[in-house]
């Protein structure tokens, strides 16, 4: 049996697949999503729908979990210096503790309980994503952009290992895994035509590792939004060798197209 592999692209946009021939991304179905139901596009959000078929209703990246009494407060922070190691300041000044939103947050069920399956870092499922959100640099200026790259890119590299032990287990029907770097360095680089150009270009030569990889397995690349300026935009993409679409899809019609499979 063939298995179901699906690649999250954080952030990239259906038109600068495009406009930078990112040719590896592009597979036998290749087209934008529709994700005009949200109006705010939030990637946990998205993906939360996306992995349901069902419109999640997350009202931001995370929750803020009020820091009351000490101990308490004294757990936290262990949990936050265990995540960002570095973020001392941050943590000395915290009043609120950010939870990423997880599944025990979504309303339905999702692909995962649908097969044997293995997620890796999926937002808005996964507990932990360990990426360093790009406001941690902007805001509160923890760390330089050097450590801040090298800790994305070691993420990548942890995240593609996950994917190749995942796929050498037996039985395994289904994996999904997320990666964050094309939304977080789009942030981060805002306006930079040149960086955004090489960040399209890498992400066509991982696509191309994928598609070596995983030459005979059902195949899906997506995004949960575009980026452009530093904004979320309705751009998101979906690049497939064995789903179709008789129209543009919505995020959330690809639940049903997957289980069916
Ligand atoms: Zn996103």
């Amino acid at each position: 049996m063939r298995k179901i592999i699906i690649i999250g692209f954080d952030g990239l946009s259906y038109s600068k697949i495009i406009k930078y021939n990112c040719k590896e991304l592009t597979l036998k179905e290749f087209g934008q999503i529709n994700i005009n139901d949200f109006s705010k596009l939030i990637t946990p959000t998205i993906w939360g729908s996306f992995i349901t078929g069902k419109q999640q209703k997350f009202p931001s990246l995370t929750k803020m979990i009020p820091i009351k009494g000490k101990e308490k407060k004294d757990r936290i922070l262990k949990i936050v210096q265990k995540i960002y190691p570095q973020t001392i300041d941050l943590r000395n000044r915290a009043t609120a503790y950010p939870k990423l939103y997880d599944k025990e947050d979504l309303e339905g069920e999702t692909i995962f309980d649908k097969f044997k399956s293995i997620s890796i870092k999926v937002p808005g499922y996964d507990e932990l994503q360990c990426t360093i959100p790009p406001y941690v640099i902007t805001n509160f200026k923890c760390f330089s952009e050097e450590y801040y790259l090298d800790e994305v890119n070691k993420n990548i590299w942890w995240r593609l290992k996950k994917l190749k032990e995942a796929n050498k287990l037996k039985n395994i029907e289904l994996i999904m895994v997320h990666f964050h770097k094309w939304d977080l360095l789009q942030h981060l680089y805002f306006n930079n035509k040149k960086k955004e150009a090489e960040l399209y270009k890498e992400a066509n030569a991982i696509a191309k590792k994928l598609n070596n990889m995983f030459q005979h397995e059902k195949l899906l690349f997506l995004s949960d939004h575009g980026l452009d300026k530093g904004i979320h935009t309705y751009d998101a993409f979906y690049s497939s060798n064995f789903i179709s679409f008789k129209k543009q899809p919505k995020i959330t019609d690809f639940y049903k197209k997957i289980i069916n499979t």
